[in-house]
């Protein structure tokens, strides 16, 4: 086993080291991304593992702290390269999807460039240094401010079948309600559009693995939102035989049918369920509310199923997405 160095911070056999990468400058500031080099004593897979590529997604940012404190690198083989927080920017001024200084959505920039704004540079460093190293990528996500998001994963899905197989059985690895393993092709028309620049383009990039895993809100940062991403993570270090022990891996559905309801006018939206109930065919699921206090809508499940989406916050606009449900 080497000794792994990245921009001068520098890992021997079994030591975890933490330190920064400069990713570019403001008038006063230089922000960086936060990285955790954990080197194993023996020879084995490399993981890059990151967290905050949207910065408010706490619950997934957490379980990657507690991954970098509860790591040995004196019992691992090969190594996790782990990034806390990569949206600096989002994460230190509370922005909601964007970041504040360039208004992109990080997980849009992928793989990145060097001469852009700061978005785009931290896609084009990250991609560089740490993923470029590794044998797998997970991206820890959640929900967003204003969203709240149960328990899935997201497995990429490219134009190489055995990376795909491989990206499912790493989303098995999470104690997951449902896969989503959709193409991505299928994929982008569903969200209304082609979706470019995730940080899983890195499957098509380097050729390995990427899933995307989702659980939780921005307040409060739920315990068991948590624990979703951490105990996923550590089946996903035992899956690729960096920590001892046998990977428990779920047999959630792979893409199982949903409903979605968008605000069709904008509003004051009262969600009439929690995130993760289960729900009957015909239940209310909430309804939208004028200024004047006229009901302007109401949604109802079609189908049996559980709340795997909820959005959380007074004011709705046009457009956006109200609660999701899973046939699952
Ligand atoms: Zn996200």
């Amino acid at each position: 086993m080497g000794t792994i160095s990245i921009d001068g911070i520098t890992a021997k056999p079994g030591e975890k080291v933490f330190g920064f990468l400069e990713v570019g400058t403001t008038s006063v500031n230089t922000y960086r991304i936060p990285i955790a080099i954990i080197n194993g004593v023996a020879e084995g897979k490399t993981l890059a593992l990151l967290g905050g590529t949207h910065g408010v997604e706490f619950a997934s940012i957490e379980a990657v702290i507690r991954t970098i404190r509860n790591a040995n690198p004196q019992k691992m083989r090969g190594t996790i390269l782990a990034v806390p927080v990569l949206n600096g920017p989002q994460f230190e001024h509370r922005t909601a999807f964007l970041s504040p200084f360039d208004q992109l959505n990080q997980n849009r920039q992928f793989p990145g460039d060097l001469d852009g704004t700061l978005s785009q540079r931290t896609a084009h460093e990250v991609f560089s240094k740490i993923v470029s190293k590794a044998d797998a990528l997970c991206d820890c996500h959640g929900g967003d401010i204003t969203e709240d998001l149960d328990d899935y994963v997201i497995a990429r899905q490219s134009d190489d079948e055995a990376l795909n197989r491989m990206a499912i059985e790493m989303a098995k690895c999470f104690p997951a309600k449902m896969i989503d393993a959709r193409n991505w092709r299928v994929r982008a028309d569903a969200l209304g559009g082609p979706v470019k620049g995730l940080s899983a383009v890195a499957q098509d990039e380097f050729k390995i693995p990427c899933i995307t895993s989702e659980a939780g809100c921005p307040y409060p940062v739920r315990e068991r939102n948590v624990q979703f991403h951490y105990k996923g993570i550590q089946n996903l270090l035992k899956y690729f035989g960096i920590i001892e022990g046998t990977p428990e891996l779920t047999d959630a559905p792979i893409n199982p049918d949903g409903y979605r309801a968008k605000a069709k006018k904008g509003g004051i939206w009262w969600p009439k369920v929690e995130i993760g109930q289960r729900v009957d065919v015909g239940q209310e699921l909430g309804y939208m509310q004028d200024l004047f206090g006229n009901i302007i809508e109401t949604y109802e499940s079609p189908k049996k199923g559980y709340v795997r989406f909820l959005r959380v916050w007074y004011s709705v606009n046009v457009g956006e997405p109200l609660v999701g449900v899973s046939y699952s």
